[in-house]
């Protein structure tokens, strides 16, 4: 059973880096029986904002992995923190050091001159018959920890494999500020024991925070989780990923028209396979997925492949889902009497949710104007005439004109009788229904607009000789 979380730190938007690493994360914890938890790491005021928090649960909320537990914020955890900072000093595991900050300066000046890596040198680690400096009087301490000296830091990595940090890569860090505010790397090792953490999964980004992270857990006698660093996303040439690239705001596919579902897919796929299947439903991920085979190597960004997943999950989702979505591009067709058949008709080649809807609205809406190139190759003299002449078989068969292929039926010995071409008929139809050449099949058209709109838009197009000059 893993437990295992996403911790986000709300200086921005939920990108779908992030959300990667959560689906992977969710997976895990529900494949397993176990928990998934939030936690937004607002420790950082200065780059927080409210606004950005609001943004991160409302793309979890969009893409349906809710939070096991009440969210955990940080920035309200203080107090605890606090508590593990005074259990270590009274236990001798952390230290006050008063080195000013031109000291810390000059040390690292010093260490970089002399070519080495810049690290804090112990003045202030109290030792077994050492001596330690006068404490100053105008230097407020920030808490040490004391870190080992000698060895090396040890971890099998889920992905990485065996992990060995020499001790010398680690000093002793900082654990809380001068002002008594404990940092980053301790709350995280703080809250995911508290937050019951069997399984960290993260962003290979925060790999070198790891043994510091491990500094902590062992000087508080905590377990130390399971860790799985993912390698990051690129882009297709295999650099960072922009946001032109796709590394934008979550909540901006919802906004481009793409379904949760697809997204999710998409981001299975970034980093993890199962053999060539490219299609998982989320009882697939959750029966598949498992981060031990998360990929060693950097993914590659494939928006492609993104538009691809997305026409596939509208065209099998419900009718009823692709209605609601909908609604939220300002599309509605609750209580439609043919619902069905416009989404059945339009959802058959849109990748995205906007296409879908430009489908749908353009046949639903009256066109206000006939495409030019089309009007002048395929309204013709006799065109009129020919019109005027199918709209009376339509109308003298008027009682069994309701579906696609009563249209069909009656209208291919039109078609014959008149010796007709297929485009000679249809195309000045489609200009008249629809405004344009390109729309998909004239019966199933007709059959959605009924008869009698089908006169009016035939009747107005001609009226206005399709606006040829
Ligand atoms: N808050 C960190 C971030 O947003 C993640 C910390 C972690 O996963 O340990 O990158």
């Amino acid at each position: 059973m893993a437990i295992t979380r996403f911790a986000p730190s709300p200086t921005g938007y939920l990108h779908i880096g992030g959300l990667r690493t959560a689906l992977y994360s969710y997976l895990w914890a529900k494949k397993t029986n176990g928990e998934f938890k939030l936690r937004i790491e607002d420790t950082d005021n200065a780059r927080n904002n409210e606004d950005a928090v609001k943004a991160i649960l409302e793309a979890f909320e969009w893409v349906g992995m809710p939070s096991d537990c009440e969210i955990e914020y940080q920035s309200k955890r203080t107090d605890i923190y606090k508590k593990y900072i005074a259990q270590l000093l009274e236990e001798g595991k952390a230290y006050k050091c008063y080195m000013s900050r031109d000291e810390l300066d000059a040390l690292r000046a010093a260490q970089e001159a002399a070519k080495e890596n810049p690290r804090y040198d112990g003045t202030w680690r109290p030792e077994d018959a050492k001596v330690l400096p006068e404490i100053p009087a105008d230097v407020e301490p920030v808490i040490r920890i004391k870190a080992p000296t000698e060895g090396a830091i040890l971890f099998e990595d889920g992905v990485k494999g065996s992990m060995k940090f020499e001790a010398s890569q680690v000093d002793d860090f900082v654990i809380a500020r001068a002002n008594g505010m404990p940092i980053y790397n301790f709350v995280v090792a703080i809250d995911d024991h508290l937050m019951g953490m069997t399984d960290v999964l993260r962003g290979d980004d925060h790999l070198s925070n790891t043994p510091k992270q491990i500094v902590i857990y062992n000087a508080l006698g905590f377990d130390i989780p399971k860790f799985y660093h993912m390698p990051m996303i690129n882009n297709p040439s295999g650099k960072k990923l922009s946001k032109r690239d796709g590394a934008m705001d979550v909540m901006q596919y919802k906004r481009d028209g793409y379904l949760p579902e697809a997204l999710l897919n998409f981001l299975v796929r970034l980093g993890w396979s199962n053999g060539d299947q490219e299609i998982f439903s989320m009882d697939e991920m959750l029966e598949l997925f498992d981060p031990n085979n998360i990929n060693k190597s950097a993914s590659a960004y494939n928006a492609e492949k993104l538009l691809w997943l997305n026409a596939h999950y509208i065209k099998n989702v419900s009718n009823e889902r692709l209605a609601n979505e909908l609604e939220f591009f300002d599309c509605h067709l609750e209580g439609h009497d043919k619902k069905e058949m416009i989404l059945d008709l339009s959802k058959e080649r849109a990748q995205t949710l906007i296409e879908l809807k430009d489908a749908i609205t353009k046949i639903l809406d009256v066109p206000s104007e006939y495409e030019a190139k089309g009007s002048k190759k395929f309204v013709k003299e006799n065109t009129i005439e020919m019109l005027n002449n199918y709209l009376q078989v339509l109308e003298s068969n008027k009682e069994t004109l309701h579906l696609a292929c009563d249209y069909e039926a009656v209208t291919k010995p039109f078609i014959a009788d008149n010796e007709l071409k297929f485009p000679q008929l249809f195309q000045p139809i489609r200009i008249a229904l629809t405004g344009g050449t390109q729309a998909p099949s004239v019966y199933d058209i007709m059959a959605i607009l009924g008869l009698e709109e089908v006169k009016n838009r035939l009747n107005s197009a001609m009226e206005k000789n399709f606006n040829k000059e």
